[in-house]
């Protein structure tokens, strides 16, 4: 079996002993004589599932009794609209920090339904930076502030969430969520679509503090409407059962990891040795300022801008078995994404390659 260090940003790697058991169980899921895929949302088997990768979820990462989790479909893209439709309920105003191209999707989608008020940007460096926040530009009588706290394309996070005082704080951690211990209780809404670090594509999680349920604006749609499936269980229509079976091996996989605390230390290292590798190589660096980079994304360049360079790297990486490291286009270079399930041998394995791409090319 030759499996590769996949570097994808998403979806991306999962668990080795996750994808062993959901083979193991593909045909017949304990005892039920059936595949997950072949069984109804409504029978005993999968309310165990939902209700176990629920309680899994909340014991990881501290989720306290107010706030309510969900399993939604539609991807991080469709909460872009839901969050404005259910949290528009006072002044129809929100403040966002445009960080990168998710964000400004937010604030666009956002701003069909309202007043978006950008609070900063760091548009003007590619978003190679968190941009400091002036708590006196802050909209005092918005409905929502908005971040997205890990930003996939440009590599920085939010290391510090700002103080929004009793304006909600949305996030969006998809590209982070359980990569880094999180107090839940700073949030009024986080979201995270599944398919960088918790699971396959198709499910969207979101946690939502229970008194932000309930004021959606007329015009939501039900499906779009939290309170639907807050009311439900994630069960009022069919819900993405797969996704949400495989979220649960994942979360056992974590919580027998040692839980988040745990990840995050090994993430921490992980990004700590590629960041002290490209901080001293003479022919990369990495794009982001070094205060904002993120645990999960990494990009990286040629220090001289040198595109067939960058080009021969990827390629020669990918038949050295590390796939997906080429960069974003707006960014150029590469971008490792070393996601939760990334194992500590794929950092070093790409960090070895750096070292030797470097010698050769000398
Ligand atoms: C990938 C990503 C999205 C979009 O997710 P979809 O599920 O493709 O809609 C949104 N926000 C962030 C931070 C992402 O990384």
């Amino acid at each position: 079996m030759n499996r590769v260090y996949n570097f994808s940003a998403g979806p991306s790697m999962l668990p080795l002993p996750v994808l062993e058991k959901a083979q193991k169980e593909m045909l017949n899921y304990g005892g039920t004589g059936m595949s997950v895929m072949e069984m109804s949302h409504r029978s005993k088997a999968y309310d165990d599932i939902i209700k176990e990768a629920e309680r899994l979820l909340r014991k990881l990462m501290s989720v306290p009794d107010n706030y309510k989790v969900l399993f939604l479909q539609g991807g991080g893209s469709t909460q872009f609209a839901m969050v404005p439709l259910n949290l528009f309920g006072k002044s129809k105003k929100a403040d966002y920090v445009k960080t990168g191209q998710w964000a400004k999707k937010a604030a666009a989608e956002a701003a069909r339904y309202g007043e978006v008020n950008i609070v900063a940007s760091s548009e003007d460096k590619v978003f190679s930076y968190i941009p400091d926040l002036n708590k006196a530009d802050f909209t005092p009588d918005a409905d929502y502030f908005y971040i997205c706290q890990n930003n996939t394309i440009y590599g920085t996070r939010y290391t510090k969430l700002p103080d929004t005082g009793n304006v909600p704080l949305v996030a969006d951690l998809s590209s982070c969520i359980m990569s880094e211990t999180v107090d839940v209780s700073k949030y009024g809404l986080i979201l995270a679509g599944a398919q960088k670090n918790v699971g396959p594509a198709g499910v969207t999680i979101v946690i939502i503090r229970e008194d932000l349920i309930g004021n959606a604006m007329d015009i939501t749609p039900t499906m779009l409407n939290y309170k639907t499936h807050a009311d439900n269980g994630s069960l009022y229509n069919t819900p993405p059962c797969y996704a949400i079976y495989i979220a649960k091996l994942v979360f056992e996989w974590l919580e027998e990891m040692g839980g988040v605390a745990e990840m995050q230390k090994i993430n921490e290292e992980k990004a700590g040795m590629l960041y002290d590798c490209l901080d001293n190589s003479k022919m990369f660096k990495g794009t982001v300022v070094p205060k904002d980079r993120s645990l999960m994304n990494v990009p990286f360049v040629s220090l001289k801008g040198d595109k067939d360079l960058e080009a021969r790297f990827v390629k020669e990486a990918e038949a050295a078995g590390l796939v997906n490291l080429k960069g974003h286009r707006t960014v150029g270079g590469m971008r490792a994404s070393i996601y939760n399930a990334m194992p500590v041998e794929g950092v070093k394995a790409l960090i070895d390659f750096i070292e030797k791409f470097e010698t050769d090319n000398k």
